[in-house]
């Protein structure tokens, strides 16, 4: 067990349910709040006591829902049992989600003091009138006094998402709003297109025609726009949706993603979370109340690793080969290199892909850049073509 593994643990309480989301996440059960705390908690202690020895941990994320919605004791318990039960390595990056409406300075100190070092905001737009169409809970002045806020308490980490493509954003509106967000000097920035999604309220309404999606051209010159004025103020893409800032000696790039990305293994607790490890790929329920059950059908002494879990399924070396394609080549700058396939599955990713290789070529979606195979600005932009070819 000598390479660092990641830990995910999922929190999915919301104040309230979003227009647009359709992730795995529950409003308006705050009641069972303590009791899945309680769940977590001796999920962790199950696995943990399946492992003769403590696992090296260098990345922690605290995800959502809303982690920051729910009690801060309730996080700061979190933080003690991963420190008793992994062995974290000294300047782990240790992130937790947080939507600017539920944030306040004991939070932010309380997150601080347990040892999290990075803030991931809920932005999402910059504008009080879309934030409200999108169904936030939380206006733009509370973004910058978070921000302030989570200074002053220490964060020298801190990321925003943003949302582009919404029903009736100009272009003029996206650029006002990178301009906005590239102000803040934040040194993390996360940039997703909207999607509409069956079974959101966003997706019942597109079917009644009451909301239009936005021009899919326009949405694709939005994201262009994006990757060359980013670039020219301050911020390097490094993943498809993501941007470090570049003005300092610190890699501001989201260790814990890139985790996923360069396919090493990873272990999520919580509803619904997915973990990968020693050739397994296992998905826990997304169902709270089976969550639940679950849990406690499988108390200490369980014979199963992972008590939430509803599959579990053997990765074939094919699948793991294919697996480091597709992710790895969203990694913008540094792709997939021959040398790191090689000393990851030792094959040749020449041989083992020579077809799909080729074909890329040709359309000019990838390119060589010495020994390793990178995206070009038009396979950036069409991403999902190039990730398709290894699925
Ligand atoms: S806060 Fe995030 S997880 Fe919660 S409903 Fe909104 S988008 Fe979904």
């Amino acid at each position: 067990m000598a390479e660092p593994y990641s830990i995910y643990i999922h929190i999915p309480f919301c104040q309230q349910r979003c227009f647009y989301c359709d992730f795995n996440t529950v409003a308006g059960q705050d009641s069972k709040i303590d009791a899945y705390l309680k769940a977590l908690k001796q999920e962790i202690d199950v696995l943990t006591r399946h492992f003769d020895e403590q696992i090296p941990v260098h990345t922690l994320y605290i995800g959502g829902g809303t982690p920051s919605y729910i009690a801060p004791h309730h996080i700061v318990d979190i933080m003690e049992l991963v420190n008793q039960r992994f062995a974290v390595i000294p300047n782990s990056e240790i992130t937790i989600e947080a939507n600017p409406g539920t944030l306040d300075e004991e939070k932010l100190n309380m997150y601080f003091a347990s040892g999290i070092n990075r803030i991931s905001l809920g932005v999402q737009s910059v504008d009080d009138v879309f934030l409200k169409k999108l169904g936030r809970i939380h206006t733009y002045e509370d973004v910058e006094r978070n921000i302030e806020l989570a200074r002053k308490c220490g964060f020298e980490n801190i990321s925003a998402d943003l949302i582009f493509g919404l029903p009736d954003q100009s272009m003029q509106h996206w650029q006002d709003s990178l301009a906005c967000i590239q102000s803040l000097s934040l040194e993390h920035l996360s940039l997703y297109s909207l999607t509409i999604e069956e079974g959101t309220p966003f997706g019942t309404w597109a079917e009644e025609g009451k909301l239009i999606a936005s021009d899919e051209d326009l949405v694709a010159d939005q994201y262009s726009y994006a990757i060359s004025w980013l670039a020219a103020h301050g911020y390097e893409q490094y993943e498809i949706s993501n941007w470090r800032r570049m003005d300092s000696h610190i890699d501001y790039a989201s260790k814990h993603n890139n985790q996923y990305w360069l396919n090493q293994p990873y272990i999520g607790f919580g509803l619904g979370s997915h973990s990968c490890f020693e050739k397994k790929r296992i998905a826990n329920t997304p169902i709270l109340g089976e969550y639940f059950k679950k849990i406690s059908n499988n108390g200490p002494g369980a014979a199963i690793e992972m008590p939430a879990s509803i599959s579990v399924d053997e990765l074939s070396i094919q699948d793991e080969m294919k697996e480091t394609m597709m992710l790895g080549l969203r990694l913008v700058k540094t792709g997939v290199s021959r040398e790191r396939f090689y000393s990851k599955h030792q094959k040749d990713m020449d041989e083992v892909f020579h077809r799909e290789i080729e074909e890329l070529l040709h359309h000019e979606l990838v390119q060589w850049h010495n020994d390793t195979l990178i995206l070009t600005e038009r396979g950036i932009l069409l991403g999902n073509q190039v990730f398709m070819r290894f699925v």
